[in-house]
């Protein structure tokens, strides 16, 4: 079936207030000129009540749909006439896809991106093996434990300064997660299969994570969702102990694939060159 909006370049965007930082556009454009698409990935500075009216007008100016990051990631799932499993389990939507019979239908693509990145990055972690570590509970770790929780892991050791963050979490996943405290995560690296640090520590201009490595296994692997710097102290940490360290940039990248894909029909990779186009600016 063709409309009116298969006459038009292709049309997609990120909504967000601040966007000036967001690295989307140039991803976008990269896959664009990859495939030879004419198209356009707009950024759109939102402010948080103008959201449901600035989705309908882009729909109505043909957009296929929009990336949504913050503050818009509950206003996502609420303006859905249907919500993927993922985004309902995460309570948060990060692409909004604007379908032809004029609906609207929210995804979340972190728990995508956060896996497939440490899939290829560690391609021998067999996640049923040991348990994970997740440090930091904020909205990237819900879309981390759900994407651990899917793949298979026993269970995920939730530790965050904030505690009762970590219980909320341990009551809305269920029985295997588990809440620990902030000052013990040394000690609950012992057995882990893979340690994620999903807080905004370790980030440019940020004090870096402090969490001493010695009780954790070699064998375990270490990701960062930082990927500015792309190699943070933690993943410098567990380089030179030998173990697997897995860059936060991946996930950024993978997490986009869903929406490109349902927008425009093509499943696009992620290259070293996309990597190259997207890392202008990152340490
Ligand atoms: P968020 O909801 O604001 O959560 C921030 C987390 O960091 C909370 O757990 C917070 O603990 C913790 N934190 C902040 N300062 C801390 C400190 N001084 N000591 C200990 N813990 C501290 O943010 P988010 O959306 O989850 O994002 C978290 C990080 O992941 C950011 O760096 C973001 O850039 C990155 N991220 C990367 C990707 C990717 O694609 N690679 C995707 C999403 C997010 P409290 O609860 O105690 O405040």
């Amino acid at each position: 079936m063709t409309d009116e909006r298969d006459e038009r370049p292709l049309l997609a965007g990120v909504c967000g207030d601040p966007i000036a930082q967001s690295k989307s556009p140039r991803l976008f454009r990269h896959w664009f000129e990859t495939y030879g698409l004419a198209g356009h990935y707009v950024p759109l500075k939102v402010a948080a009540p103008d959201f449901p009216d600035a989705i309908r007008g882009l729909q109505k100016a043909g957009f296929r749909g929009v990336n949504c990051t913050i503050p818009h990631k509950i206003s996502a799932l609420e303006i859905a006439d249907e919500v993927s499993d993922s985004a309902r389990a995460i309570g948060a939507a990060n692409t909004l896809t604007f379908r032809r019979d004029g609906s609207f239908f929210a995804d979340n693509t972190d728990a995508f991106g956060f896996i497939e990145n440490l899939r290829i990055g560690a391609a021998g972690w067999d996640p049923p093996s040991a348990p994970a570590v997740m440090l930091g509970a904020g909205g990237a770790a819900r879309a981390g434990i759900f994407a651990l929780l899917e793949a298979g892991v026993p269970a995920v050791r939730v530790l965050n300064r904030t505690r009762e963050k970590a219980q909320k979490l341990r009551d809305h996943f269920g029985e295997r997660v588990e809440a620990i405290s902030w000052n013990e995560r040394n000690d609950a690296l012992a057995g882990s299969g893979v340690i994620v640090n999903s807080t905004s520590l370790g980030m440019l201009g940020n004090p870096p994570l402090e969490l001493v490595l010695a009780d954790a296994s070699k064998d375990a692997v270490v990701t960062d969702m930082v990927y500015n710097p792309l190699e943070t102290p933690l993943l410098a940490a567990a380089k030179a102990r030998g173990m697997i360290a897995v860059d936060g940039l991946g996930m950024l990248l993978h997490q986009a694939r869903p929406g490109f894909r349902t927008w425009f029909e093509i499943d696009p990779d992620v290259t070293a060159g996309l990597r190259a186009a997207c890392l202008e600016g990152v340490r």
